[in-house]
């Protein structure tokens, strides 16, 4: 199949690339590299199915004449992942943009779907929950998102869009799938995105102090992005009835101080933890109910936390190395 990945470079995107072309078709990646990097997928750009095009997705995606040409009248699939994901990444003088990528991404992709047939997968998220006050968050629980806080441009963002995807659906007769990613970590994240996995590493790896927020009595559950992908082919290639939404994400639940004690003892250190300030808004718990997923999909995580930190601390160090940081 021909198949359009938006945020094709990004921590997610990449990995999902890879998987694309590994099970044999062929990949468009788009990306405008503002929070994605190239050399997440610089072993790709020699692979006869892959191409890359810098792109911004709120840009009219239909009329783009860069990618008319690369297309040739045919598109078969749309995994629509362009949107910055970490908090410091999508807050501060981003903000805007994070909300303009949010509802125009999702129009551009949704009329770019309707124009060739294609299938059209939203990654939306479970900060559409919000602080949640329902837990585990099954996806009927509508939320508790504060629409002025600072995390509100990705939250609201990303839940317009989902309104948006299911009004095309409705009245357009767009092919629609939509999945509600919670917290995901693995190879090729960025080690300055600022997410609490890529941080801990990053700090034990170079001795650094253990930045905690708040007391690190809040939870998340983490799910090894291998994990992830299976989730989202099985949802993209399922049932065209099921257009979610759907949660993705390991119902294994750990404060963050136990994520710390986790990567303490992965990593020989000399690092030490301290607190710092909770962030605004910062969801005091976190976890995916995935029953639907199981019956839906027939999928459920397999790489529990201690093998996902292993494998990550393992490309962090081979990174930190190569980048002359260790
Ligand atoms: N966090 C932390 N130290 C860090 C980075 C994050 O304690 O260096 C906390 C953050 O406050 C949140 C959790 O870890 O409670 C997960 O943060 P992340 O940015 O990875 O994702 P979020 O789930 O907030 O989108």
């Amino acid at each position: 199949m021909k198949i359009l990945v938006t945020g094709g470079t990004g921590f997610i995107g990449s990995n999902l690339c890879r998987h694309l072309l590994r099970t044999g078709h062929e990949v468009i990646c788009l990306d405008n590299n503002y929070t994605g990097r190239l050399e997440n997928v610089q072993e790709l750009m020699a692979h006869p199915n892959f191409t890359f095009i810098e792109q911004d997705v709120t840009c009219d995606l239909k009329h783009d004449q860069k990618l008319s040409a690369l297309l040739k009248g045919h598109l078969d699939q749309i995994y629509n992942l362009a949107c910055p994901a970490s908090p410091p990444a999508y807050q501060g003088k981003h903000a805007i943009e994070t909300t303009k990528t949010c509802v125009l991404g999702a129009i551009n992709v949704l009329e770019l779907a309707l124009e060739y047939g294609a299938t059209v997968l939203q990654s939306s998220t479970s900060e559409v929950y919000g602080d949640p006050l329902v837990h585990p968050q099954v996806e009927s629980y509508r939320g508790n998102v504060n629409p002025i806080g600072i995390r509100a441009c990705y939250d609201e963002g990303k839940r317009c869009a989902e309104s948006l995807f299911f009004d095309y659906a409705r009245h357009m007769g767009a092919k629609i799938k939509v999945i509600r990613i919670f917290n995901t970590y693995g190879p090729f994240m960025d080690p300055k995105d600022g997410r609490v996995v890529s941080n801990f590493i990053c700090q034990a790896l170079k001795g650094e102090d253990i930045t905690i927020y708040g007391t690190g009595s809040q939870t998340r559950s983490f799910c090894y992005v291998d994990d992830l992908i299976a989730g989202m082919s099985a949802m993209m290639n399922s049932d065209p009835e099921f257009q979610g939404p759907v949660n993705l994400g390991n119902p294994g639940e750990f404060t963050i101080k136990e994520l710390a004690d986790k990567v303490l003892t992965l990593v020989p250190t000399k690092s030490q933890l301290i607190q710092k300030e909770l962030p605004q808004d910062d969801p005091k718990c976190r976890r995916p109910d995935i029953s639907l997923a199981q019956s839906k999909l027939n999928w459920r995580p397999t790489i529990d936390l201690n093998e996902g930190l292993k494998r990550t601390c393992a490309y962090f160090s081979a990174r930190l190395q190569a980048d002359g940081v260790l």
